[in-house]
């Protein structure tokens, strides 16, 4: 049974019994000298093995272990300068617990570097690189430090159907799939069921989720899967309350990602956390875009190409990576956005370093005006009434946002998208 990790093996341990376990990284075999490197998932750990004193089935073990089995080692610590860390483990007992067929499926020991597709159908091999187990071991804590401040702020966690019977925004972005006699989707958000749950008297609830999005994207920020903290609270006076709760989430993760200390040195990271999240409103940015030679035409979306310029000029011009943009054109947004005027909405997005990172928004709570803007979006009521009825009874004011976990990662350690997700989903990729 191991009884340390391979962090845990330091020189003050001199002398000491210990049994260690993991991969087999390296061997060298220098003759009188056979050195093995294990490797666990704290890091490597030095195994020495001296012709003249070690026991002859110890020599045997290294010399039928392949690169990456699994073994168990049980031996005495010994201090040694020579030895990386200064310390070294000096075997009594090795077994083989998992012999590695060879060759390997692609290389982990960093010296050759795999191509992403490689990588990822060999994901399992893939994740022993400590660069690799490092960003899962990040994104761990950022949706642990997500779940603590939305916790710890009087949001309880909730859990809505992923197959459903129709579009949540109207849109034709759905995976069909096949229900018994019936049709059904994949839920590209839980959009309509936590806002029904505004209805319930709850108040604050999220969802930490999958949105599936039947989009044939091939970019570095698209999946098909995604997961998102979803979040809706009710009694707000306005979408600024929703800004702030989004606002000290996102500190909150960046913090969390920041402290990774150890991680973030195996990946030659270093992540700045901001103080808040500046405000910019859609009329501004298109100004700003304006004045940099990007025109976009009022009332169209800020396209990716816009959102990047817009990134760079914030940073350079307003030294900040994180800011909102604000009263979108109301034509832009799904029927549920709160009107504040003919042209605009209550609405945001969230962007961290020129790529959008989370949209919400005050929702209308008023039965009339959300059947109106239904109709006018060409929608019919009668496919929402299930959602509807949640409006007729007694509906506070409320708003709410999707925050993209994926999309976060790949901001904070500008990385693709791909890099972060342990087995994605796109166009062309539903393996493994
Ligand atoms: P985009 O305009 O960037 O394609 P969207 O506006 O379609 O995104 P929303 O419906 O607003 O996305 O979803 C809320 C959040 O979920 C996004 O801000 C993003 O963080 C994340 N998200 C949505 N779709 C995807 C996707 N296909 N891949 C990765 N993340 C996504
Ligand atoms: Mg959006």
């Amino acid at each position: 049974m191991r009884t340390h990790y391979s962090g845990e093996i330091k020189p003050e341990l001199d002398g000491k019994e210990v049994t260690v376990a993991g991969w087999v990284h390296e061997i060298r075999d220098l003759g009188k000298l056979k050195f093995l490197v294990l490797r666990d998932r704290e890091g490597f750990v030095q195994i020495t093995a001296k012709k003249d004193t070690c026991d002859a089935t110890v020599l045997k073990a290294i010399d039928s272990a392949s690169r990456e089995s699994v073994i168990e080692v049980r031996g005495r610590v010994q201090k040694n300068s020579r030895a990386p860390g200064s310390v070294e483990v000096i075997p009594e007992n090795i077994s083989i617990l998992s012999l590695a067929q060879s060759p390997l499926p692609m290389d982990v020991t960093l010296k050759v570097d795999a191509d992403i597709d490689t990588r990822l159908n060999n994901r399992f091999m893939d994740v022993r690189k400590p660069d690799v187990s490092a960003i899962f071991t990040i994104r761990s804590k950022v949706v642990r430090a997500a779940r603590s401040y939305l916790d710890s702020n009087g949001f309880i966690e909730i859990h809505t159907p992923k197959i459903i019977a129709s579009a949540s925004e109207g849109g034709t972005n759905l995976f069909p799939i096949s229900y018994f006699d019936k049709e059904a989707f994949l839920a590209q958000s839980p959009q309509l069921y936590k806002q029904m749950m505004m209805a319930s008297g709850l108040d604050r609830v999220y969802e930490t989720t999958f949105y599936f999005r039947a989009e044939e994207h091939d970019t570095r920020r698209h999946l098909n899967e995604v997961t998102a903290v979803d979040v809706e609270l009710a009694f707000i006076k306005d979408e600024e309350e929703v800004l702030s709760v989004l606002e000290g989430l996102v500190l909150e993760m960046i913090k969390a990602a920041a402290a990774c200390v150890k991680e973030l040195g195996i990946l030659k990271k270093e992540i700045t956390v901001p103080e808040k999240a500046e405000r910019l409103t859609y009329d501004e940015a298109l100004e700003m875009l304006a004045a940099h030679g990007k025109k976009i035409a009022w009332g169209e979306d800020i396209d990716t190409e816009g959102e990047k310029l817009l990134g760079e000029v914030m940073k350079n011009e307003r030294s900040t990576e994180l800011y909102y943009i604000k009263d979108y054109p109301l034509k832009v947004r799904p029927f549920y956005t709160m009107p504040f005027s003919e042209k605009y909405s209550r609405s945001f997005d969230l962007e961290y370093k020129g790529v959008e990172v989370s949209s919400g928004a005050q929702r209308i709570n008023d039965y009339g005006l959300l059947v109106d803007r239904m109709k006018a979006l060409k929608l019919d009521p009668g496919n929402f009434s299930f959602y509807l009825d949640a409006f007729k009874y007694g509906m506070p004011p409320h708003g709410g946002f999707g925050l993209g976990i994926d999309r976060m990662m790949m901001q904070m350690l500008e990385l693709p998208i791909r890099e972060v997700v342990l087995f994605p989903r796109d166009r062309h990729r539903l393996t493994p």
